[in-house]
Order: C-alpha cells, then structure tokens, then sequence
C-alpha cells in the first residue's frame, strides 16, 4: 500500500487530499477532509496540480462535516465505468498518477437494491413525474383532448399482477399521449359496491343476517376506503400518470346521484322493467347474478337420468306398429334425459318437436312381463341410448308428433295432475330422447314455453336453493344441488330408468365459486334487446383490437344475443333501484322518483338516503306520487324496493357518471383498456347503457390485454403458492431483488401489451427483466459519464463521421418510436430499444469512439464531438422513452451535465432533435463500406486478436480508395486499428491484418507513437495542458 497526500486550496480554504494505491486491490483511495459530497466526478490530474475542475467545484457546494468520506475508483488510465461496463479485469498500473482519471456519476449503477423505493421517488421527484398530470392538464389547454376511459378496479384487497398489468398500460397510453402533444384526460376510478366486500364483512363478523343493512353499508365503505388507498399508493408507485386528486369511486354520493339520473332516463323510455321471470341464481351468495358474474366450469359433474313419465289419454292407436302389437296390456311412458334431476319434482310439461320422428321401442328385458311397457323416443336416438344405458331395446313401431302433442301425461309428484305435451322450437333430436322434460321457473327455454302457452310460472326454490315447503315434508328445506336432489331421485325411484354421472361445462359463481341454478324470482330487468342490435351495428364505426388482431366480432355476437339484462341483486352494498311494491308484486317507479332520490342524496351527502327514508315519506311529495300512477287500493300496502342495482350498472355508468361535467360528458372516450373477460363485462355495460341512455357510442377504440400466469402456465392461485406480489418486484424481498418501478413496467412493456394472451411471471423472466434493465443503465451510464464537463450546449465544430452516424441512427429510432406510441406499440418500442442499445449503441458506437473520449485531449474538435454525440444520445434516448421507463429517463436527466429539460415529458417527442450540423450526405455509403471491412476484419482476426493493436492493410477498388481516401484520419477510429494503410486491388474488397509499423503509446495503449517520441501524437496534445 502506498499513500500520497495532496493540498491545495479551495475558496481559501486548504483541502487535504490523500491517495492510496492498493498493490493488491487493484484500486485506488481518495480520502478527503474537510468537504463533504455525495458524488464525486472530479479529475485527479487536475487535483494534482492543484486547481479544481469546473464542475468538480461545482459539485462541491460544501458543507463542512467531520466525516472523512472515502471514494474509490479504479486504478487504471480509463474510467471507472469501463472495467464495469466491459467486465474485465483491470491490470493493477502503479503508475496510475500519470494518467488522467475520471470517475464517472456513480449513482446510476450502484444502487443498493435496497435503496430501489428511494432511487425512483426521487428520480419520481425530479423529472417532475409527480405534478406531470396537473402540468399538462394546465399547460395543454387549446390542445387536442385525448380521453383514456378508466375501467375501474374493484375496491378489495391488494394490488396485484393484473393490476399492473392493466394501469401500467394505461399509463403507457396517457404518457405516450402527453408526448405526442394531446391533453390527457385520465381519472382513475374504483368499483366500490358489490358481494365480494358484503361476504368479507359477513366472515368478519358472523353473518351479514345480524347486521342491519345500514350497518352493513357502514362497514363495506370501510373496507373499501381502506383498498382504494392501498391500490392509489402502489398505482402511484409504479408512477402511473392519472388525475389522482379527483378519482371516481362508484360508492360517492356524486357518482351514485349520476347514476340514478341516468337510470331515470332508461326509466323514462320504458326499457326498465320488474318481472318474475327465470335468471342465474347463486345460492352460495343469495342473489341473481348477471351472465357476465357467471364463470364455467368444465369439469362439473351432474347426475344424468333417464326418466319416464306414465302417458294417460294414449292408447295403441296412435301407434303405427312395425311389428304386431302384443295382445298384452300395455302402458306408454314419455321418455326425458336430463342433467338437472332436482327439477323433476318440478316438471310442468314435455316439449317435443314437429319435424322429429318418433319411436315406439321396447326394453328386451321387459318383453316377457305380464304388462308391456312401450316408451316414447325420437327414431334417431335410440341407438344413444342403449349406448348410454346399456339396456338393449327393440322398435316397434312410431308415432306422429301431431298424435302426441294433444296428449297429456302423469306428473310424477302430484299423483292427481295430468301434464300437457307442446311443441317448441327449441326441441331437437342430437342429444337426449328428443322429449325435453320442461321446468316452467327452471329454464330459459321453458319460460318462454310458459309465456306462450300462458301458463302460471310459479317457483318452488327458495333463495337458498332449497325446496319450499310445497313438497311436502320429505324435501322441505333440502338444497336441491345436495341432500334435497338425492331424496328427490330416491323418491322417484320407481320411474328412473338409467342414472349415471355426466361430466360437462356448467355455471359457477364467479365469486363463490360454487355451482348456480336457475330459477325464477322478481327482478329488475333492462331491455337490450333492440339496443343490443343498434349497438352491434354501431361497433362497425370503431377499432376492437389486442395487438394487430381484430377482436369486434366476439362483442358484437355477444351484444347481438342479450335479450334481457337483470339488473338488480338481493343485498345492500349497492345503488337503490327507487321503486315501490305492492303485495302482488307489482312495482311502481317513475323518472321523477329517481330524480328526487338522486337530489336527496346530492343534498344530504350519503347515499344511504333510501334506506332511511320511509314509504310515507315518498309518497308525501305529490309530485312523485303522482307520477307513480298507484291505483288507490294498493295506496296503503305499499313496500320500499329494497333490490339493489347489479355492480355493472354502476361502472357501465361511468361515460356519465365518471365525468365531472357537460363538457367533459359531450367527449367520447377516445380509448378504453381492459382484459379480455371486460368482452363480458364492462365493454357491454359501457355499451348497452350509452346506446340505450344517449344513442351514442362510450369510446372510439377498445384496446385489450391478457392475464397473468406463471411460467408453467398456471393461473395465479393462492392455493398453488405462485402469486406474484409487484411490491416485491418492485422493491424487492428476502427472496427477490428488487427491479424497481421500471423493471415492473419493462415487463408490462414486453409482455403485457400488444396482446390479449396470456403475459408469463417468474424468477426467470424477472432475472431477464433485470438484466436487460441493466444493460440499459450501463448504456446511460456511459453516455453521462462520457458527457462529464460537457456544457451541453450545441458545438461549432463538426462531427466526426462516427458520431454523424450515430446520431443519425438516433434520429430514426425517435421517429420509429413516435410512430409506435400512436399505434399503441407498447412492446415495439421497448423491444426496439433493446435492440438499440446492444447494437446500435454498444457494439457499432462504444467500442469504436472509447478510444478517442479517453485519449483526446479535453476541449479538442474531436473530444467534443464524442461529447456532443453522448449527451444528445442521452438526451433524445431518455425522453423518448420517458413514457416505458419514466423513473430511468428522469434519472439520465437528472445526472445529466449542462442546462436542458430535466422535466420529462414537457416537451413533445416530435420536438426532439439531435442539432447535426454537417450532415454529410455520404456518411451512410462510408458507414456501408465500413460495416464490410469490419465484418471481413473480424473475420480474419478471430476473437482473441485484439485488432486496436495491429494495423491493416485493405484493398479496395480505385474507386472504394478515391472515396475513403477523404476519410483516412477517421479511418483507425472507425475500424478501431493502430493504423490503416489502402491499397488499390481490382480484385474484390478484402483485408489483411499486420503488425503496425508504428511503436506502442502506454497512455493509450496503441501501437501509434512515433520511435522517437514518448508518446503519440494525440496523447501528447492532452498531457502537454
Ligand atoms: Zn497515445
């Protein structure tokens, strides 16, 4: 270990300044006193002699401390971030104090993982990435708006992958607009009501039975609040841009008032109506669920029986026997196939079809006893049967259709019924036995049997999914997908022919995740299905897409084929639905109800105003109770709806209720940005509601994304134990590295958008992210530490062709990646700046223009040009993908010498230039040739031969020499040789690798020096100052 010790002065004041080189450390110790700074980027030549560099004094703004703060930097005649950047190890040189060090900034590698939250709130902090939204929507006003609906998160739990895979990309698209030069419109919002959080509420403390639902709603805005500030600070940590001082939650008195005024208006045109008709019910949580709250479960089991029923008024006369018809008494059964056996009890009818052909068949099993059973199938399927059944059956004979639909038959539960046979559409002879054993309350198809044969549609269900008590002791209270279908099927024992298990797709509670069942009950309904039509026609004026890929079509069937929306949902969590009832079920509201009610809770600033409210109350404003229309009859027993409205109705609101006013009302969204399942969701809410509301469309242009899986294809489960957390990716945990705000985002960048499949999460892919997030630090790095001194300002001089060349690439990349944020090409441009950095930057650029930044001298043409060339890469890179990587780009600037937007996002990407003066037109046929001799070169001179110490000859055609000729000092430098001689070949180009005819330089360790100099001719330029 050797020690040096240095003084010299500064504003006055004597500064001690000590070095030691570690012989065996390969580094070197600055040790100062008296002065204290965070980063040191000052020389230590310049500190030798005595006087500081400008912008080491700069740096030290000194407070005086204590503390002897250490620096090191490595011993070695280039700077420190070379050994870095390069991964080689640097031969220890002792005589180092000749040479010209410059450390570069260090923050911007070595940054402890752990220190990552720190590192991005204060880049956060300087580019300005916290005020961006208020800045622009301040600073934009007479330009064009560009409005990003957002679908709002549900208000529970954490924020997880789906999240940042979701807000990540939406802020892609608000910042890529915010450069482009649009004002952005972004409120975020959060989807408040609803069961998850009423179930949550009830685990907390018993059952939600004990608690009134004022109680209830109390708690559930608790749980809410709690989320939506949980979800804003990581949103906010990933520094997604959004107007976060005003978000839209769904539970505000402002946004539930909105929402009534809407529905007044759907009221007003008759589109909203009660009815008792069959809809999906989930016994697991109580209430009716909507076709997009269903999930489907394709390994669900049922129970599949084959059942008969005894026929009455049909005889052997309606049969057209194909053999002769036994002298036997005989009994026909109707025979039904059917999935849902609790239904049997409740059988109400057999549909069949006209244009199926009917069977008489017999089991063989049945032909020798004393009474002959026949059973009534359709022709085609009685080989299906014996398959299913394994009961060998023989035909004989068939019968008509129209012989059967007169014909009635013995409910097999009320002994004393005898049941009617009908026609239906539905009815087909490709599964089943062609009968369909019909539930009027039970089933889409049957209902609509019900209404038009005018028959009584009554439901023997309750809301648990148990049998009432109209069965009698036996069912009674049983849950009928439980104990209750197994008394039932024991109970009709005696005419169940065949019972197995029947493995298909079927419908759960997508929040329970527990089978649902149809039945009927009065609910609130939306008509669509007109609007349903009108909308489809009008998605043909807007662009569905993930990536390139046309997505329209699934909307537009799914909108084509809703007939009815049920809107409204047995619990409290929710907006009212304004209506009265009477005690036959009959309901009563009014556009003026709804308005009242909506005005109430504007004014008293809750939007529990419905449930404190009594009847009386309502009907004391004449105004409204006149506009109910109630027959004065039912005056008195009147009743509150105490239905809320279905949560979609909610968030299909927000092209209204999420917007602050007219104006902003009158603007069609210009996007909206969500997951695929929103094709079942929210983009119909959206839709239907717009359409319905204001005949208009709610965006211009739906863009989709996929989901999250791990990295062997599995769904996130907490069960599996594969959930990702992001605040562990972003700030790191015992078992994972942090990658920060901008490796989260990278990934997005790279595998959440520009598709709707599905984006892959694991340590491997993490470990890739870091890397490449990296290798695009390092890239800075250089840049900002080639840069140090460097004014930043434009240059006289002109360019070295090197950095004309660069520069010119730079140029195109800026323009490539402006043209894919208009696209939306997130992943494009985060792919295309891997590709630049590597190719572009750190194997066509650094490696040939190292030499001439750390061996020209300081201030000279060329050394400035290399500067010049650094600091507009840095700068034109790091705004342009300020919108990926807001938190990298903040800190290029940041570090970044010389005056210049330190602000991202200020200016607009177009505005981006690189400031080339001499553009040299034949710069691009000179890189061309050169690309050819460097590729030929490497060629020769394989991996190992380090080329900058030999020299080459190149033959070229007289023409080739004419034209390099003009370009002979940059030749070395552009095929990073010692020396380069030309000679003139007619034969093809080629190049032979030799010994340099010159001697070696130690300062820069290039065989270029002159026998009888001591160093060459550049290195002695930048020691002579
Ligand atoms: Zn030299």
């Amino acid at each position: 270990m050797r020690f040096t010790d240095y003084s010299f002065e500064f504003n006055q004041e004597p500064i001690h300044f000590s070095v030691t080189s570690h012989s065996d450390k390969d580094l070197v110790s600055f040790n100062w006193t008296g002065l204290r700074t965070e980063k040191f980027i000052g020389e230590f030549r310049t500190a030798r002699s005595g006087t500081l560099h400008p912008t080491l004094r700069d740096s030290f703004c000194g407070k005086e401390t204590k503390e002897k703060p250490t620096f090191r930097i490595w011993n070695r005649p280039r700077w420190d971030y070379e050994r870095m950047y390069c991964g080689r190890s640097a031969s220890p040189r002792k005589q180092c104090l000749k040479f010209r060090h410059t450390p570069t900034v260090l923050p911007i590698l070595l940054i402890n993982p752990k220190r990552k939250k720190q590192t991005d709130q204060n880049a956060a902090r300087d580019g300005g990435l916290n005020d961006l939204y208020v800045w622009q929507s301040e600073n934009r006003k007479g330009a064009e708006v560009f409005e990003l609906l957002d679908g709002p998160p549900y208000a529970n739990g954490e924020a997880h992958t789906g999240h940042a895979i979701n807000k990540i990309l939406k802020d892609f698209v608000v910042k890529s607009r915010i450069g482009l030069g649009y004002r952005v419109r972004f409120r975020p919002g959060w989807d408040c009501h609803g069961l998850p959080i009423e179930l949550k509420i009830g685990k907390q403390q018993g059952t939600t039975k004990q608690r009134s639902p004022l109680e209830i709603r109390n708690a559930a805005r608790v749980i809410a609040d709690e989320a939506i500030g949980k979800q804003m600070n990581a949103f906010r940590r990933w520094g997604v841009t959004a107007d976060w001082k005003h978000p839209y939650v769904t539970k505000s008195p402002e946004f539930v008032a909105a929402q009534l005024d809407v529905f007044a208006r759907l009221v007003e045109q008759k589109l909203v109506y009660r009815s008792f008709k069959p809809v999906y019910w989930s016994p697991s949580s109580n209430t009716a669920l909507a076709e997009s709250e269903l999930e489907y479960n394709e390994k669900h089991q049922s129970t599949s029986v084959y059942f008969r029923f005894k026929m009455i008024n049909f005889s052997s006369s309606d049969v057209t026997w194909t053999s002769d018809s036994s002298s036997k008494l005989s009994q026909f059964y109707a025979l039904v196939w059917t999935t849902t056996p609790w239904t049997l009890p409740l059988n109400n009818a057999i549909c069949i079809s006209p244009t199926v052909k009917y069977a008489i068949i017999q089991f063989e099993n049945d032909v020798n006893n004393p009474t002959s059973s026949y059973y009534i199938i359709a022709s085609n399927l009685v080989k299906e049967f014996e398959t299913s059944t394994e009961k060998k059956c023989r035909v004989v004979g068939t019968v008509d259709s129209e012989n059967l639909i007169s014909k009635r038959y013995r409910s097999c539960w009320h002994n004393e019924l005898a049941l009617p046979i009908y026609e239906a559409t539905h009815v087909s002879d490709t599964a089943g036995t062609g009968l369909v054993h019909t539930a009027f309350a039970h089933g889409l198809q049957d209902y609509d049997v019900a209404l038009t044969k005018k028959e009584r549609v009554q439901s023997f269900v309750d809301s648990r999914g148990c049998y009432t008590r109209h069965f009698g002791h036996s069912l009674d209270g049983k849950s009928v997908l439980g104990d209750g279908q197994n008394e039932a099927l024991r109970l009709l024992n005696h005419d169940i022919v065949h019972t197995s298990q029947y493995v298909h797709s079927y419908p759960y509670d997508w929040r329970t995740k527990k089978p649902v069942i149809i039945r009927s009950s009065e609910q609130w309904f939306i008509d669509v299905d007109e609007i349903g039509q009108r909308a489809a026609a009008m998605l043909d004026d807007i662009l569905v897409t993930a990536g390139d890929s046309d997505l329209r079509g699934s909307l537009k069937q799914l909108v084509k084929t809703r007939k009815s929306w049920c809107i409204s949902r047995q619990r409290a969590w929710g907006t009212p639905i304004p209506g009265l009832v009477d005690e036959k079920g009959n309901s009563y509201t009014s556009r003026k109800l709804i308005e009242w009610i909506a005005q109430l809770i504007r004014e008293r600033g809750s939007t529990d105003v419905w449930w404190e409210i009594d009847t009386q109350y309502i009907l004391d404003n004449e105004d409204v109770r006149e506009s109910l229309n109630i027959p004065t009859d039912v005056l008195s027993k009147l009743t509150k709806n105490m239905d809320i409205m279905d949560v979609w109705l909610d968030s299909g609101l927000a092209w209204y209720a999420a917007k602050l006013d007219d104006d902003e009302r009158n603007h069609i969204a210009d996007i909206v940005l969500e997951g695929v399942d929103q094709f079942r969701g929210w983009f119909q809410s959206l839709l239907l509601t717009s359409i319905a509301a204001q005949n208009k469309l709610p965006y211009k242009r739906i863009m989709v994304h996929g989901f999250c899986i791990d990295e062997k294809n599995n769904k996130m489960s907490k069960s599996i134990g594969n959930v990702v957390d992001p605040t562990m990716l972003t700030d790191g945990s015992l078992k994972q590295k942090a990658i920060g705000a901008d490796g989260l985002r990278f990934w997005v960048a790279q595998s959440g958008s520009e598709n709707a499949g599905e984006s892959k999460i694991g340590p491997i892919i993490i470990e890739d992210v870091d890397k490449k997030i990296i290798a695009l630090r390092n890239g800075f790095r250089f840049m900002i530490g080639g840069c140090q001194g460097f004014h930043g300002n434009q240059i006289e001089s002109s360019l070295k062709s090197l950095d004309l060349d660069m520069l010119q690439n730079c140029d195109n990349f800026v323009k490539t990646s402006i043209g894919n944020y208009e696209e939306f090409k997130f992943r494009t441009v985060a792919n295309d700046l891997t590709q630049f950095m590597q190719r572009n930057f750190s194997a066509n650029y650094v490696k040939y223009v190292r030499d001439r930044l750390y061996c020209d001298r300081i201030g000279s043409e060329s050394h400035l040009s290399a500067q010049f060339t650094l600091h507009r890469l840095a700068h034109n890179l790091a705004h342009t993908i300020s919108p990926l990587l807001p938190h990298l780009s903040a800190e290029v600037l940041h570090h970044l010498p010389g005056f210049h937007e330190k602000l991202i996002l200020r200016q607009k990407l177009s505005d981006l230039h690189s400031g080339i003066l001499n553009d040299d037109p034949n710069c691009p046929k000179l890189m061309g040739l050169i690309s050819e001799i460097r590729s030929k070169l490497e060629a020769s001179a394989g991996p190992k031969v380090d080329t900058s110490k030999k020299g080459i000859v190149i033959r070229v055609s007289a023409e080739q020499d004419n034209f390099l000729k003009n370009y002979i000092p940059e030749l070395p430098e552009l095929l990073n040789v010692s020396e380069v001689q030309l000679e003139v070949d007619k034969e093809s180009l080629s190049v032979q690798l030799v010994d340099s005819s010159l001697r070696y330089c130690e300062r820069c360790r290039k065989y270029n020096r002159h026998p009888d100099d001591k160093m060459c001719g550049r290195c002695s330029a930048a020691m002579s100052i």
